[in-house]
């Protein structure tokens, strides 16, 4: 489970809400039953349920398991989509470990505001299930042109061009890196065009078929991971 503070051997912590339901009621824990928590900070911890209520329970910190882990050093830059498939996006995202996501803002794209809250706490709930212990970095909603002309040199930009490109699998390379997607209308020509003169820009393809932004970002990152990711 995952704690939003500093773990230490010895502490004591209550936990309510939808994780003491999932312990509870889901894993029927009892007092002396161990949990695995992490903090993103310090790696990951056993604890010990030692009182267990009606919809809360206290759990004292034993001992340190693991460090933080690491995670392929790899953005996700997408057009933030309708409600749900940006959800989506980010829980597969997080499932198939990107150390950050960043929405972005483009000409095209139809969502302009973003709740953080709620797509964090659906990269937390699949950080858990897939015993992540390092959560992706949530970047604010940023435009495309801030994003281009901060482009951080070094890292690569595997942009997803469903105009054509290099195939993505093919020249996936470990390191920093990035993959940007596009809205549900696709980029402009004047956006292609200033993608494509960033230095680190490689346009890439995702195949022979147009693939729903949803569909492209989690494909291009599964791509990338299976080229280049451990
Ligand atoms: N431009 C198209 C249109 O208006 O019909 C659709 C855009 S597509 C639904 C959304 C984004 O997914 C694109 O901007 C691109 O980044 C990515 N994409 C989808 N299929 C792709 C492919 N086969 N190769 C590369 N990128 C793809």
């Amino acid at each position: 489970l995952f704690v939003d503070a500093a773990l230490a051997a010895g502490a004591a912590l209550s936990v309510d809400g939808a994780q003491a339901h999932y312990l509870l009621a889901v894993m029927r824990a009892k007092p002396g039953a161990p949990v695995r928590l992490f903090d993103d900070r310090s790696g990951e911890w056993l604890a010990t349920v030692t009182e267990a209520g009606r919809r809360s329970l206290t759990l004292t910190v034993d001992a340190h398991l693991a460090p933080r882990e690491a995670v392929p050093d790899l953005w996700l830059c997408a057009a933030p989509i309708k409600r749900g498939r940006i959800d989506w996006v980010a829980e597969k995202a997080t499932e198939l470990g990107v150390a950050r996501l960043v929405p972005v803002a483009t000409r095209r794209t139809v969502v302009d505001r973003l709740n953080a809250d709620r797509l964090r706490a659906h990269m937390v709930e699949a950080a858990e299930q897939c015993e992540r212990t390092a959560l992706p970095e949530l970047a604010p909603l940023t435009p495309l042109a801030a994003l281009l002309a901060a482009w951080p040199g070094g890292r690569a930009l595997y942009f997803a061009d469903e105009e054509g490109g290099a195939p993505l699998a093919g020249v996936a390379r470990p390191g920093a890196a990035a993959i940007l997607i596009g809205p549900e209308g696709g980029f402009t020509a004047e956006e292609r065009t200033a993608i494509r003169a960033v230095p680190d820009a490689v346009a890439v393809s995702l195949g022979p078929r147009i693939l729903r932004a949803d569909t492209a970002a989690v494909a291009a990152v599964a791509l990338w991971m299976a080229a280049a990711g451990d």
